[in-house]
């Protein structure tokens, strides 16, 4: 019989089995330091989370470029191309959510321990889930960057006129409109782009990283 992917997410029975099913962490010969050791920098996943357009994108694409022009391996994981791809079966209920932003801990968690510099921008609006991702990576790992834009000025640039639908009652759901954003408790950097250009925030970020011997 051809059991396809959907059967067995959909089918109980199949679901059960693989559940019980006991699964155990393999022992690896190299660590994560190890592989990165190799490219000669630290794993760690810079995490920028705030408001739609607060500016996440803009400044990851940026740091990114900075780090990769300093001869450092990074990867780039953003809401919308995650959302196309291997979350494009989660919606924005508080649930799927959660989802959305555990999957891309995990994937975060997996490029680290290939020794990368993961940037990561995501609303991740819920401070449970945040809380979740920082305690899913290695002790020192995780830098939470709170790009802390007020909503006045997120919704003046709205460059995908998001808002505007949020306002009219066309999106549901829509973080800072109809849905909470709960601000960082403990975030290791704030950034408040009213006040920073681009180039002062990737600065920022550098800065810290090469503090606690990152870049
Ligand atoms: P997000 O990823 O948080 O949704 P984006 O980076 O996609 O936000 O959009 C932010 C918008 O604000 C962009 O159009 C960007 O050019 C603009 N912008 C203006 N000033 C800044 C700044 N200092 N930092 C970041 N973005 C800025």
């Amino acid at each position: 019989m051809n059991v396809s992917a959907i059967d067995v997410a959909s089918d109980p029975f199949i679901l059960n089995e693989r559940l019980s099913v006991e699964l155990h962490r393999h022992s690896e010969l190299l660590s994560r330091v190890d592989r990165a050791g190799i490219k000669g920098q630290k794993p760690r996943v810079i995490w920028l989370t705030g408001l739609s357009a607060s500016g996440k994108s803009t400044i990851a694409n940026a740091l990114e470029l900075r780090l990769h022009g300093m001869g450092r391996h990074t990867m780039l994981l953003d809401g919308d191309n995650v959302r196309l791809g291997l979350n494009k079966d989660l919606g924005f209920a508080a649930v799927d959510r959660v989802e959305n932003i555990r999957r891309i801990g995990e994937v975060a968690k997996l490029m680290a321990d290939a020794g990368l510099i993961v940037i990561a921008a995501f609303i991740s609006p819920y401070q449970a889930e945040r809380t979740m991702v920082r305690e899913l990576m290695s002790k020192g790992d995780f830098v939470e960057v709170f790009v802390s834009t007020p909503l006045e000025l997120c919704e003046a640039r709205d460059p995908k006129g998001l808002y505007k639908k949020a306002r009219r009652g066309e999106i549901l759901n829509f973080t800072g409109i109809n849905a909470p954003y709960e601000e960082p408790e403990s975030p290791e950097i704030i950034l408040d782009t009213s006040y920073k250009t681009v180039e002062d925030a990737v600065e920022i970020i550098i800065d810290f990283m090469c503090q606690h011997g990152v870049a």
